[in-house]
Order: structure tokens, then sequence, then C-alpha cells
């Protein structure tokens, strides 16, 4: 049995990016219209992230949803990827996959994405890539039963494989963790879980002024050592690179990278990880300030790398890191 929490030589960066496209609202309607406008523009973001990233050297973990690897789908007799048995939820009366539209990349490109797959690997900087689930499914919500994650999991490795990709690392559709002993029998050796942010167990509203206020301060966010659960390293989040849309336009993107600059400094002070992540269609709510902000970020990066201080690594990377303490 590995140790529940380990040492690290140094700080590490580590990047997540979760892509998803339209499945990350598939089972919220008016959500998918509103956010339409920025799923439109997220390739244009991807190509732009890239470019960062091989300018700056940084090796990110892409968590793609397994859907996104097809370039088209039919519906079989019993219906939309009847493969796929399915689980029920209180809040949602549809079929899971009722607004997915069973076509190919052409007549839906926001249900499809092979084009931004080979983009990810074709980086002249490795980047790894990881699974978002194959169809958004929540794994960790009391309602979603065993057989629709062995079925969603056995998904993605197929599609995946078709790209000689091997899976490693997992980041759970809004990070609701679940069934982590199901991604230790496909082959999953790390997962994204939750930040653990000072307001975490606080009740839902207080959570979001909290939020909100921790925004506003731009107070230092957590920085962690990973922890071994169930054959799987949990590497958790940092922050969230806030979008601009919504009361999250007000915050200056100067808070972003002040946040983010803290988070880095304390990674380094404390010999943790300091770990970023936001969905590609994110900086869609404004290009430029936002692209801006990311790029401040990775310099702080390079130039804390350099001084020998930091080390930029993906999921995966890390746990190799680990495997060699
Ligand atoms: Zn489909
Ligand atoms: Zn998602």
């Amino acid at each position: 049995m590995k140790d529940s929490k380990l040492t690290l030589p140094k700080g590490i960066f580590v990047l997540s990016l979760d892509v998803e496209l339209c499945w990350g609202a598939i089972d919220k309607p008016a959500q998918l219209e509103k956010n339409k406008k920025y799923y439109e523009q997220a390739r244009d973001c991807i190509d732009k992230i890239l470019v960062l990233l091989e300018k700056y050297n940084i090796p990110a973990t892409w968590a793609i949803v397994g859907h996104l690897f097809l370039q088209r789908c039919n519906p079989a007799k019993g219906g939309k990827h009847s493969d796929i048995p399915r689980s029920t939820y209180p809040w949602y009366s549809k079929d899971w996959f009722e607004q997915s539209p069973c076509t190919d990349d052409k007549e839906a490109p926001l249900w499809y994405g092979q084009d931004i797959v080979r983009k990810v690997i074709n980086c002249s900087v490795h980047q790894e890539i990881a699974s978002h689930s194959f169809a958004h499914i929540l794994y960790g919500d009391e309602n979603t039963k065993r057989n629709t994650v062995r079925a969603d999991l056995t998904n993605c490795v197929c599609e995946a494989g078709k790209f000689d990709i091997e899976l490693k690392s997992f980041v759970f559709p809004r990070n609701t963790a679940g069934y982590v002993d199901e991604l230790n029998n496909f082959g999953f050796t790390a997962y994204r879980g939750i930040e653990p942010v000072w307001y975490r167990s606080f009740p839902k509203g207080l959570r979001k002024v909290c939020h909100m206020i921790d925004q506003l301060l731009s107070l230092c966010p957590p920085v962690s050592l990973p922890e071994y659960d169930q054959g799987l390293y949990n590497i958790p989040g940092s922050m969230l690179y806030l979008p601009m849309n919504g009361f999250r336009k007000l915050i200056p993107v100067e808070f972003r990278i002040n946040k983010a600059k803290k988070g880095i400094r304390k990674a380094i002070e404390n010999k943790r990880i300091f770990h970023l992540w936001f969905h590609p269609f994110n900086i869609a709510t404004n290009q430029k300030k936002l692209l801006y902000g990311l790029e401040e970020i990775f310099m702080e990066v390079q130039s804390s790398r350099d001084n020998g201080e930091l080390e930029t690594k993906n999921m995966k990377g890390t746990v190799e890191l680990l495997n060699c303490i």
C-alpha cells in the first residue's frame, strides 16, 4: 500500500483543460443555448492556447469528452448509444442523449471533435490526452449506476485506442467524483479532485458568497500533495481560471493573475502542486483579456522554472514523478 501523503522534490505547476463543447450541457438545454456562442469559438481558443503552451513549453492535460473522438454516429435499433445503460435523474426527465444530434462532424461540429484531438496530439510540446468521460455522465451523482459508468468508460478507452492513446488521467464531469475503483479497472492512474478551498464545506448559498469574496480579494488558492486513492492519485485542482461572463466579468483579469501567482509562489515554498484548470471555451468570454492573463501566468511559471524552483508536469507526468520517488 502506498503512502497516502507524499513529498515532492519541488513545487509543480499542473494545467488541465476540460474539453467538452456541447457535451458539458447535455443535461441542461437552457445553458447549452446560452453558451453556444462560446462553444462556437472553442476551436479558435484551443488553437491560441496551444500556441501559448508551445511558446512557454508547458505540457498540459487535455481531458476530452470521449464522444468528441468520433467523426459520426448513428442511432442503432435501441436508440442513441444504446450500448450505454441509462441512469435516470430526478432533475432531468429526458433521455441523457436527447440533445445530441447523432449525425456527423459536418452537420454538428459542436458534438464531434476529431480535429481537436489531432491538434492536441500534433502540438510540438507533448500534451497528455486524458478523459472527461464519454458522454459527460456525472460519476459522483448518487443516481448514476455502475453499469452506466462501465459502459461509458468502455467507450472512452475504445475510441482513444483508435488514436493509439492510452488514457491515464481522468477529470470528473462537474468535478463530481465517483466509481474511482472502476477508473482503476480501466487503467487510469490519476484524477483531478475538487479544489480544497476554505469554504468547501459551507452550505451552497454561503459557498457562492465566499467564492465571490475569495475572488475579489485574490486570496491565495490551495496547493496540494497528491493522495493515493483506490489505485489512483488524486491531484486536486487549485484554481479555476475564471471566465468573464455574468458577474465574473466584474472581476478584473489582474485579480486572476495575482491569485495564480500567489498559488505558484505557495507551491514553490511548500513543495506542493498548483493545479490550474479551465474549459477552453471559457476563454471565449473575453479572448483578449483572458489570453493576456494566461500568458502572464505562463511567464511566471517559466521564470520560476528557469530559476530551478518549479517544474511543469501534466497529470500523467506527475504520476510518473511520484512513482520514481
Ligand atoms: Zn453520438
Ligand atoms: Zn465538463
